[in-house]
C-alpha cells in the first residue's frame, strides 16, 4: 500500500490526539521510509531518524513476506513510537502483536535483549509462534517461556533474543534467580527492555496483586482464630451480620457490633484492640461469604481455592494471609501444613528492574497521568487504520436490579433474533453464571465463559462474532483474542456488547467496548445499570431517587431525571479515585521493602559468585572462622561459608516479609491512634532491617560452626539443605477483600467521627 495515500487520513484524526508533537514528527520518519527497503540491518539505532525508517522498511517487508501482513501506515507509527520509548494506545484489533514485534525487533538489532509480557501462557506461546518468522528473517531468535517448562528450558528460552512471557511466569522466574542456591540455577534472563501488553491492566489493574514464592512449613495451631471461627459461627445471620446478595462482602450491623463488644467487654474494639475487629471480620467472612465446594476444597488437609464454578481447583492462586488462616481455622484444620513465604513481589518491582519499560494497549490515554507517575510512561496515542464505526449508546440506567435484567434479557433476545452477536460482559464469575441462567431460563441460548483456561477461552471467544451467537463472560475473559463477525454477523449490525453494570472505572469500560467495532467493522455498545449496582451502592449511597421510571422501570432520559442519571459517572469517579488512592498508597508501602530486598539481593548476589561470604564471615568472627580454617580445606570453606550465608539471608528476608505482612494487616488501624500508618510502618521495618544483617551474620557462622567436619570434610551437604527451596509458586487473590477493608474503614470512621 502505498504509504503516501493514507498519510493524509492518518493526519486527520492524529491531530486531534494530545501528543501531536510526538507522532507529527515520527510521521514524517514513516513518510521517509525507502520504496525499496535496504538489506536486513544487523544493527541500528533508533534515535537516528534515516536508520529508524530504513529498519522500518525492512521489518514491514519481512512482515509481508514471512508472516503474511502487511503493516498498515498506522503499525509503522506505532512501531516507531515505541521504538522512541513511547507507549502507545492503539485500538482493540488494530494489530498489536505485529507492532510490538517490529518494535522488538528494532530493540534486539540494538543489541538488547527484548522480554515481552502478555496476559497469559496461551497468549505467550501464541505470539511467540505467529511472530518467530519475522524474527528470524532479521537473523533474531525468539522463544517463549510456559509454567511447566523446567529449569533447561527456560534457560534456553531465554536465551533468545525475544523472550516471550506471561506477566506471572517472568516474575515467578525473578523470585527464583533470587533464590537460586547455585549461580547455574538461574534463568539467566537478562531484563533489559521490557514490553508489556494489555499495559494498564497489568500495570494498574493487576497492580496490587503479589507474586509468591513459598516453602512448606511446619503445621501450625492458630489458638486465636480457632477461637474466633467458633465464635462467629455463634452469630445471627440477618440480625448480627448481613451478608451482600452477591456473596461478596459480609458486614456486620450495628446489633451486631454491639454483641460483640457486650461479649469482650474487656477489649477496646475501637481503640487498642481494633485488630481483633480485623480478625473478626475475616473469620465471619470465611464463615458467610465462602462455601465450601464452591468457593474452595478441602484436601490432604489443606483449603484450595477454586476458581469458576466448574471444581477446577486453582494450584496457583491463595487468598491474603488472615483470611487463609480464616477459612482453615473454619474447616478446623489444625493439621495444615503452613506455607513459609520465602519471597514475593509486585508488578511494578518486576518491571523496575528492568533499563527500559514500554507498554501498550487499547485503553492508556485516561491513565496517561498516573502510568507517567508511577512507571515513568509517556503515552502516544495511534489513531486507527480505519475509522472506528461502532456506536456507544449512553448508559441505560433501571430502579432496580430485577428490572435491569428483565430488560437485559429482552435486549439480548431480540438482538440474537435479528441473527446479532451479542456479548454479555459481567464484572463477575458468579453474576456470569446467573445472567447465563437466567438466559437459558427465558430459552435464549448462551455459551457461558468464565476465567478458566485461557486456551479454551480464546477458542469459544474468536467465535463470539457468530451470527446470532450469544456469550455471556467475565470482563477479561478470552482477552487478547480477537471477536470477528461473521458477515452474516456484519450485516446484522456487527457485535453488540452489552455491560451488565458499570464498571469500577472508565477505562474498564472502554476495554470492554473496544470488542465491538474493530478495525472498521460495524459495532455497538450499552451499559445496562441500576441503583442497586455494587458500583452505586458502595460509592454515593446517598443518591438521589429518580422522579420519573418507564413501565420497565428505566430511568427516562429527562429533565427531571437530571441528577439521578449523572449518579452512575459520580458513583465511577469515586470508585476510580478510591483504586488510584489504593494503588498510590500501596506503591509507597512497598517501596521501603523494595529498596531493602534490592541492598540484600546485591549482598546475596556477591556471595553466589565470589568469596566475599567467607571474608564477610571472618570479619565478623575472626577467631572462629580461623579456627575452622586450620580443620577444613580452603575451597570447602569457601563453599560451606556461602551456603550457610545465602541460607540465613534467605531466611532473614523471610522472616522480615512475615513481620511486614503482620504489621501491614493491622497498621491501618493505628489512624485511630493519631499516628500515620505508613511513617509508623517505615519506622518500623526500618528499625526491623538495621538489626537483619547483624542476625544473617551471627546465624551463619553459628551454622558453619555446627555442620560436622568428619575425616577433615566439612558437610557441605547438610549447609545446602538449609536453603529453603520454593515448592508453592502462586498469586494471592484479587478478590473483593481490600474493598472490604476500605468499606470497614469508613464504617469505622463514621462511628468515631459521626462522618463517613
Ligand atoms: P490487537 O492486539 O491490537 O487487538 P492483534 O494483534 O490481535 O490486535 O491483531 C488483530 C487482527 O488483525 C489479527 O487477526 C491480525 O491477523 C490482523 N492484522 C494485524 N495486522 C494486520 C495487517 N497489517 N494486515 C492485515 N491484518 C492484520
Amino acid at each position: 500500500m502505498p504509504l503516501t495515500s493514507v498519510a493524509d487520513r492518518l493526519r486527520e484524526s492524529m491531530w486531534r490526539s494530545a501528543n501531536d508533537k510526538r507522532l507529527k514528527r515520527l510521521q514524517r520518519v514513516v513518510d521517509a521510509m525507502p520504496e525499496n527497503p535496504p538489506e536486513a540491518p544487523t544493527s541500528f539505532d533508533a534515535t537516528s531518524d534515516a536508520e529508524l525508517a530504513g529498519f522500518l522498511a525492512v521489518a514491514g517487508e519481512v512482515a509481508g513476506r514471512e508472516v503474511g501482513l502487511d503493516p498498515f501506515p498506522n503499525q509503522y507509527l506505532a512501531a516507531a513510537a515505541l521504538l522512541r520509548g513511547f507507549s502507545i494506545e492503539l485500538a482493540t484489533g488494530e494489530g498489536k502483536t505485529l507492532v510490538g514485534a517490529m518494535a522488538a525487533a528494532g530493540w534486539a538489532l540494538e543489541g538488547r535483549h527484548v522480554h515481552v509480557l502478555t496476559a497469559n501462557d496461551y497468549l505467550a506461546a501464541r505470539d511467540a509462534d505467529w511472530m518467530g518468522p519475522l524474527y528470524r528473517g532479521l537473523g533474531l531468535t525468539c522463544a517463549a517461556v510456559q509454567a511447566d517448562q523446567d529449569l533447561t528450558a527456560r534457560q534456553t528460552a531465554y536465551a533468545a533474543d525475544i523472550t516471550y512471557s506471561s506477566v506471572a511466569e517472568a516474575g515467578f522466574d525473578l523470585l527464583r534467580d533470587r533464590l537460586a542456591a547455585r549461580p547455574g540455577d538461574r534463568t539467566g534472563a537478562r531484563r533489559e527492555v521490557v514490553l508489556v501488553d494489555e499495559a494498564d491492566a497489568v500495570l494498574l489493574d493487576e497492580a496490587r496483586v503479589p507474586l509468591v514464592l513459598a516453602a512448606d512449613a511446619e503445621p501450625h495451631r492458630d489458638e486465636h482464630a480457632l477461637g474466633l471461627a467458633a465464635y462467629v459461627r455463634g452469630l445471627e445471620a440477618g440480625r448480627d451480620y448481613v451478608v451482600a446478595p452477591d456473596r461478596r462482602t459480609v458486614h456486620l450491623t450495628d446489633d451486631g457490633l454491639r454483641r460483640v463488644e457486650d461479649d469482650h467487654p474487656d477489649r477496646d474494639l475501637f481503640g487498642t484492640d481494633s485488630e481483633f475487629l480485623v480478625s473478626l471480620n475475616l473469620a465471619l467472612h470465611a464463615h458467610a461469604a465462602l462455601e465450601r465446594d464452591v468457593d474452595y476444597l478441602v484436601a490432604d488437609d489443606r483449603v484450595w481455592l477454586v476458581s469458576g464454578s466448574r471444581g477446577r481447583v486453582d494450584r496457583l492462586q491463595r487468598w491474603p494471609d488472615g483470611l487463609q488462616l480464616a477459612v482453615e481455622a473454619k474447616e478446623a484444620l489444625e493439621t495444615a501444613p503452613g506455607l513459609q513465604v520465602l519471597d514475593q513481589l509486585v508488578i511494578a518491582e518486576l518491571v523496575g528492574g528492568y533499563d527500559k519499560l514500554v507498554g501498550m494497549s487499547a485503553t492508556m490515554r485516561s491513565a496517561e497521568e498516573e502510568l507517567e507517575s508511577l512507571y515513568g510512561l509517556q503515552v502516544a496515542v495511534i489513531p486507527s487504520h480505519l475509522p472506528c464505526r461502532r456506536n456507544d449508546h449512553p448508559t441505560r440506567l433501571h430502579a432496580t436490579s430485577g428490572h435491569r435484567d428483565a430488560a437485559l434479557a429482552d435486549l439480548v433476545r431480540e438482538s440474537g433474533e435479528r441473527g446479532r452477536p451479542v456479548l454479555v460482559a459481567t464484572q463477575s464469575v458468579r453474576e456470569s453464571e446467573r445472567i447465563a441462567d437466567l438466559l437459558r431460563g427465558l430459552g435464549v441460548e448462551c455459551v457461558l465463559l468464565n476465567a478458566r483456561n485461557a486456551t479454551e477461552e480464546a477458542a469459544i471467544i474468536s467465535r463470539a462474532g457468530e451470527a446470532g451467537r450469544v456469550t455471556v463472560s467475565t470482563q477479561m475473559a478470552g482477552r487478547g483474542t480477537d471477536v470477528v463477525p461473521s458477515p452474516e454477523a456484519v450485516d446484522a449490525g456487527g457485535l453488540l456488547v452489552v455491560g451488565v453494570g458499570r464498571f469500577p472505572s472508565a477505562r474498564l469500560d472502554d476495554q470492554l467496548r473496544g470488542r465491538a467495532g474493530r478495525q472498521g467493522d460495524p459495532g455497538e455498545s450499552v451499559f445496562l445499570a441500576s441503583l442497586a449496582d455494587r458500583l452505586v451502592t458502595d460509592n454515593d449511597p446517598d443518591h438521589p431517587e429518580p422522579a420519573v421510571v418507564d413501565g420497565g422501570g428505566e430511568v427516562e432520559q429527562c429533565r427531571a431525571n437530571r441528577r439521578v442519571l449523572g449518579v452512575v459517572d459520580h458513583a465511577q469517579r469515586v470508585s476510580d479515585g478510591d483504586q488510584r488512592n489504593l494503588r498510590w498508597l500501596s506503591w509507597r508501602y512497598g517501596e521501603l521493602l523494595r529498596r531493602q530486598r534490592t541492598h540484600l539481593v546485591e549482598v546475596r548476589e556477591t556471595c553466589l559468585e565470589g568469596p566475599e561470604a567467607l571474608d564477610r564471615l571472618a570479619e565478623h568472627a575472626p577467631e572462629e572462622v580461623a579456627e575452622l580454617d586450620e580443620r577444613v580445606g580452603e575451597d570447602e570453606l569457601e563453599e560451606g561459608a556461602r551456603l550457610a550465608l545465602v541460607a540465613a539471608i534467605d531466611a532473614a528476608w523471610s522472616a522480615h516479609l512475615g513481620h511486614a505482612a503482620e504489621l501491614r494487616e493491622g497498621i491501618h488501624l493505628r489512624v485511630l491512634a493519631r499516628e500515620d500508618p505508613l511513617t509508623e510502618f517505615e519506622k518500623e521495618m526500618g528499625a526491623a532491617y538495621q538489626g537483619l544483617s547483624g542476625r544473617i551474620l551471627d546465624d551463619a557462622v553459628a551454622a558453619l560452626l555446627e555442620a560436622p567436619v568428619v575425616d577433615g570434610r566439612l558437610d557441605l551437604e547438610s549447609l545446602g539443605s538449609r536453603i529453603p527451596s520454593a515448592t508453592w509458586a502462586y498469586t494471592v487473590t484479587d478478590n473483593e477483600l481490600g474493598d472490604d477493608f476500605t468499606r470497614m474503614g469508613r464504617a469505622l470512621r463514621r462511628r468515631l467521627t459521626g462522618r463517613g
